[in-house]
């Protein structure tokens, strides 16, 4: 690269400019500027000092010369003068009169007058009022002056006056210092040419020293070095930049190492997988992500703990990778999380072809510790550009896949489609109506009776929350509450609920239409809310309701992922307030009976999966009947859910259920239709208790 000197015009051009502009000048424009100046100035002061040394010298010399002339002529005209001997003086003044550059003489005598004058007379009576001669007085004048006295015998008898002519002097010095100023132009010119290998030496590794640091700081490139070739002081900064350089290169390049990878597995991590794909997106290359997502690694977590979980983990990595390779990269997002990016897939058909060599590694059975674990994976794959143009786009397509994936059970592969994109905008757009539906109380409670299977009347009813949009009409709380739940509105809605539903039973209750227990749903997230206790004390003392006559329905998502301690104290303390407690929903899910065990439930909910249609189901008989003998065994009753006919009650009854809920008996309804039904179930009842 070294130094090489320009001598384009344009330079010059910038020097002008950097004279006449107000931007900061650079340091190659102040080193122009500098030897401008200095040039100038110093040709200026040596030309001007000369000019004027000459000048003097010559004046001087002319004025001596004047002088003797003048000292000849009056010892030689004294005599005619004292003889008054016009002719004699005048014929001496003529002969001088032929020196070159005089341009008059005069004699005066001693009356002070003019005796004789040789030239133009005029000119020297200005000239004689002037006393001195300058140099000043010499350039603006253009004349010299000698004035002696003529003695004879001793005595003055007049004067001599001389008046030389030195324009030419004059006009020679203004031609030397006008001479000069072209010369110190000139000479600037020069040395600013001169001093330009000078400047480069010092501007162009600075420049570039600059120019390197800049692109280090935009692109983070410390591949970048500035290429010198000498051996002085710039020479030596740019060697000290480059060292420098490498020190922080390879320091980068070990933080890039642990920046980039996933510490347990080695695999390159999350942030790795963006760039990978960001790069491929801009060379122009088409490629798939597949997420690919353990099934079940939180109870392999739980079961077999955590350091068979990580050692599982770090063998699928090394399996993972030892099938990418080539075409393929892997890497660990997190979790159980994995991605691979394969490039040249550009089609459904291609992704799922390519993908299933992944999957497939997760089938082989793994050997941990002594444990031999079986597992399987879902995915979820976007394939790019056609599915997005940047990373977190891709990745979140991958997501959307993945969740669909999952839904449909394990070891489940889903390709993204646009529409999967449509069920997130409904998605958001049922949580947006569902803040705007509590803002506008669009929420009412309907009421489902619940009918004693022993006396056939009813014993309260069951809450459930209805929600009338206004646009989109009805919608079930089996869609709205999931998504309340995850958009976090659930302890909002379910305190409404709550609420309402103390306040209807304590009405019925004052009314005196009758003592009905009110079972109210409860979700894990309100359940966990820091003031729940509090809520449902203000709840029962706002309303009035007797605390026996509120029961909370809990289901079994409200263990999962929780400290059970905390559980166990909530529900000790809901106990102490007199209020009943029951499991809902139970056989879906995890069912284990260990909740049973530990908790004050007061009541087992049977779903209805088992209980509809019991009558003609061995299978769901033979459960029902288990579910009911150990429900009774731990001092809980059991109530039947969703009992749609009367052979499903009558199996009820002779299996000994307490309680049955169901359309046999009565739909959920408003408060008023649903108090009606429970009066008529209660007439038809072999002993009414109601006190109508
Ligand atoms: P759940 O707690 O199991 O409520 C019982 C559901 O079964 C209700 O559905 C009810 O209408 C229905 N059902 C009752 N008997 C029968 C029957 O004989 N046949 C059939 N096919 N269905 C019957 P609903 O009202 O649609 O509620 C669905 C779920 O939404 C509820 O299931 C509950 O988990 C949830 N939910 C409703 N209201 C609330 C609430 O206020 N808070 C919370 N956290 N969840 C609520
Ligand atoms: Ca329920
Ligand atoms: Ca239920």
């Amino acid at each position: 690269m070294g130094y090489v000197a320009r001598t384009d015009s344009r330079y010059f051009q910038n020097i002008v400019l950097s004279l006449t502009r107000k931007k900061a000048p650079t340091l190659g424009r102040k080193i122009g500027t500098l030897v401008v100046l200095s040039v100038l100035s110093s040709c200026l002061l040596v030309a001007l000092l000369l000019a004027v040394f000459q000048f003097h010298r010559t004046l001087a010399n002319q004025r001596a010369d004047l002088d003797g002339t003048a000292a000849i002529l009056a010892t030689t005209v004294a005599r005619p003068l004292e003889a008054r001997d016009q002719q004699q003086v005048l014929s001496i003044l003529t002969s001088v009169g032929r020196v070159p550059g005089l341009i008059s003489v005069a004699v005066i005598n001693g009356n002070n007058e003019r005796f004789a004058v040789m030239g133009n007379a005029s000119f020297l009576e200005t000239d004689l009022a002037s006393s001195s001669d300058g140099m000043v007085k010499a350039l603006t004048r253009a004349t010299q002056i000698a004035s002696v006295p003529i003695v004879k015998s001793g005595a003055p008898i007049g004067r001599l006056i001389l008046l030389s002519d030195i324009s030419k002097l004059r006009n020679d010095f203004i031609f030397t210092v006008t001479f000069s100023l072209a010369a110190a132009c000139i000479a600037s010119a020069l040395g600013l040419f001169m001093s330009r290998p000078l400047q480069l030496r010092i501007v162009q590794p600075m420049s570039e020293l600059i120019a390197a640091m800049q692109k280090i700081r935009a692109k983070r490139d410390f591949k970048t070095f500035v290429e010198h070739n000498s051996d002085d002081e710039s020479g030596k900064l740019v060697e000290s930049f480059n060292s420098m350089i490498a020190a922080v290169r390879s320091r980068d390049m070990v933080l890039q190492k642990i920046a980039y990878t996933d510490p347990l597995t080695g695999l390159p991590n999350r942030p790795a997988m963006q760039q990978a794909i960001e790069t491929m997106l801009a060379e122009k290359l088409e490629g798939a992500a597949y997420l690919i997502d353990l099934d079940g690694f939180r109870e392999i977590n739980d079961t077999l703990g955590h350091s068979i979980a990580d050692a599982l983990l770090m063998d699928i990595a090394s399996r993972i990778h030892a099938e990418s390779g080539g075409s393929a990269n892997a890497f660990r997002l997190g979790g159980d999380e994995f991605m691979v990016v394969s490039s040249r897939i550009s089609s459904n058909r291609e992704a799922e072809t390519d993908i299933a060599r992944f999957i497939a590694t997760f089938y082989q059975p793994l050997s941990i510790l002594g444990h031999e674990v079986h597992l399987s994976a879902c995915a979820g794959v976007a394939i790019f550009p056609r599915d997005g143009n940047n990373a977190s786009e891709v990745m979140r397509r991958c997501d959307l896949a993945l969740q669909e994936a999952k839904k449909a059970g394990v070891g489940r592969v889903s390709i993204y489609r646009p529409d999967m994109e449509e069920k997130i905008r409904a998605r958001n757009e049922l949580v947006a109506g569902l803040r705007s539906g509590l803002q506008r109380d669009e929420f009412k409670v309907h009421y489902q009776p619940q009918v004693d299977l022993h006396t056939g009347c009813v014993l309260g009813f069951e809450a459930l929350a209805r929600w009338q949009h206004p646009v989109k009409g009805y919608i079930s709380p089996a869609v709205f509450v999931p998504v309340a739940e995850k958009a976090g509105l659930i302890p909002e809605l379910g305190l409404r609920i709550l609420r309402t539903s103390c306040v209807q039973a304590k009405n019925w209750f004052k009314a005196g239409n009758g003592v009905y227990q009110v079972s109210v749903n409860v979700s894990a997230a309100q359940l966990l809310q820091a003031d729940f206790l509090k809520e449902v004390q203000e709840a029962l003392s706002d309303s009035g309701l007797p605390p026996p006559l509120l029961c909370l329905e809990l289901t079994e998502s409200v263990f999962i992922g929780k400290s059970i301690s905390t559980i166990r104290h909530l529900f000790t303390e809901l106990k102490k307030m007199g209020i009943e407690l029951a499991l809902d929903d139970f056989g879906t899910g995890y069912s284990s009976l260990s909740y049973l065990e530990g908790l004050p439930f007061d009541k087992v909910k049977i779903d209805r999966a088992f209980v509809n249609g019991v009558h003609s189901s061995a299978k769901k008989k033979a459960l029902l009947q288990s579910i009911i003998s150990l429900s009774h065994a731990l001092g809980m009753k059991v109530v039947a859910e969703g009992a749609e006919e009367q052979e499903d009650i009558a199996t009820l009854v002779a299996m000994k259920a307490d309680v049955v809920q169901g359309y046999y008996f009565a739909k959920p309804a408003a408060a008023e239709e649903a108090l009606a039904k429970a009066r008529q179930i209660n007439e038809t009842a072999k002993k009414p208790r109601i006190a109508v």
